[in-house]
């Protein structure tokens, strides 16, 4: 009697594995099995949002160069070492919206903004405006009235725009790079985009910026998790499409696919595109990038002038041409008032950071508006991605799609896209004026 119990609870337990398999995995496949199959070329924002939502309806397959995914949204030791800083809900109305869904709390991170003691000017800081030395006063009230009532909302450089309404070399090397509030370089940086961000700059709004608890790498993983296939270290060599395929080449692996997401610049499209039509070879030969290294270290030289000069939270602090530094708060404490060792994500080609000091480098491509404003500028760009965004199965987004270059947008592109395969939007966009989902997109042609 007691074996026939035995063997009863034996069966039971079988037939319950069995179930459970057929669920989670038989099921799931034949599921899968008649979803058309896109892949996405790029892990960074824009190939995340993008692969987010198409998962819902398709089946996607993310190639990734790197050993992880984030691209240029990267956290090292909690530290953000690509995006540094986010605005409030009207500068990044679905990024607000995606965290808020994902449960990710935000901190808020007051700035301070620093120059350095160079060239005989005084230290100054942002939130001090009194003690401003009164030449950059007068420069900044300048800027101010051009900023707000000059209609040259053009797409020339922030840099080239203050050689031409004759501004001091240190007001456009050290005051604006400061202003942004954020690392960007102000070569790259057009004028168009500079005059969206000037009213949230941290001069004017200090307590609404903020940033991920965890870094951006928390949303991320939410992004990831629903993908259903993700490639590392899959650097895509070469797509070949035909009439019915587009057939994608790692150097591990040649596989199938319906449709094709290029989130990559547009730089490595043209490396990776075998069959490129006129349009597109037009397009990529538009664009060229400036390559700027981000150090994270922990060398207080570089800090030390700015913290003795004010108690505030969190320090863009130029001190060369191109350097500027962002210290960044130690999250880990309670207290949102940065503890030694001072974390600084620095922006530089040549800034003398000794070895021992550094956590980690990397080099990121920024588009060069400068060049790419010669070859037509951005309503010649709009213009030809709008030919060509769908054709033969292939869709852009990412960085090179937008005509402002950071993160929300870069977000919506991947939305964007997304909303072409027949998947729309997760969140609605009313009562956001300043960036109506997908108005920035280049070639967008819906609200
Ligand atoms: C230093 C820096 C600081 C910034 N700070 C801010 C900020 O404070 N706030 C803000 O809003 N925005 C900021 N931005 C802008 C914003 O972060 C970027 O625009 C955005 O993250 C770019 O996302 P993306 O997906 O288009 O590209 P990326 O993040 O560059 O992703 C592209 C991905 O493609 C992968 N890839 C490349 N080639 C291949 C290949 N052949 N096969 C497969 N994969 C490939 C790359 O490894 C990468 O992961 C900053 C940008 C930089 C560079």
């Amino acid at each position: 009697m007691n074996y026939f119990n035995n063997l009863n609870y034996i069966y039971q337990i079988l037939i319950s594995i069995l179930i459970f398999y057929i669920i989670f995995t038989i099921l799931p496949f034949f599921l899968n099995i008649n979803k058309k199959k896109i892949a996405i070329v790029g892990g960074g924002i824009a190939g995340l949002s993008a692969g987010y939502m198409l998962s819902k309806k398709y089946h996607c397959t993310i190639f990734e160069a790197s050993d992880r995914l984030g691209g240029v949204a990267r956290t090292i030791n909690g530290i953000d070492t690509g995006i540094i800083y986010m605005k409030s809900t009207h500068m990044y109305p679905y990024l607000t919206r995606f965290l808020k869904h994902f449960n990710i709390k935000t901190k808020p991170l007051p700035i301070t903004l620093a120059v350095a003691n160079l060239q005989g000017y005084k230290d100054w800081v942002s939130n001090d405006m009194n003690n401003w030395n009164h030449d950059i006063y007068e420069e900044f009230i300048k800027f101010d009235q051009l900023m707000k009532y000059n209609k040259s909302n053009t797409d020339i450089s922030i840099k080239s725009f203050c050689e031409i309404h004759g501004f001091s070399s240190y007001f456009k090397n050290y005051i604006i790079p400061s202003l942004l509030g954020m690392i960007l370089h102000t070569n790259t940086l057009s004028t168009h985009m500079f005059k969206t961000l000037y009213p949230s700059l941290p001069i004017f709004d200090i307590p609404n910026w903020k940033l991920p608890i965890n870094g951006t790498q928390s949303y991320i993983n939410k992004f990831a998790k629903s993908i259903q296939q993700i490639y590392l270290n899959s650097p895509v060599k070469t797509i070949k499409r035909n009439e019915k395929k587009i057939v994608i080449n790692t150097p591990h692996q040649q596989e199938e696919f319906d449709y094709l997401i290029l989130a990559t610049p547009m730089k490595i499209n043209n490396k990776i595109l075998n069959d490129k039509t006129k349009d597109e070879q037009d397009l990529f030969n538009k664009y060229s990038y400036n390559e700027v290294t981000v150090v994270t270290h922990t060398d207080e030289n570089l800090i030390t002038n700015t913290l003795t000069n004010t108690n505030s939270y969190s320090y863009i602090y130029c001190d060369q041409d191109t350097n500027i530094n962002t210290i960044s708060p130690n999250f880990k404490s309670t207290n949102l008032k940065p503890k030694p060792p001072y974390v600084s994500v620095s922006l530089s080609h040549n800034i003398p950071i000794k070895k021992k000091h550094v956590i980690d480098k990397k080099i990121y491509l920024h588009p060069d508006f400068d060049t790419i404003d010669k070859h037509g500028g951005y309503e010649y760009r709009m213009h030809i991605l709008n030919k060509i965004q769908g054709k033969n199965n292939t869709f852009y987004c990412g960085q090179d799609t937008v005509n402002e270059f950071w993160h929300e947008l870069v977000l919506q592109s991947g939305l964007y896209v997304a909303n072409m395969l027949g998947v729309p939007p997760p969140f609605k966009s009313e009562g956001y004026s300043l960036f109506l989902p997908f108005h920035n997109i280049i070639g967008s042609d819906f609200q």
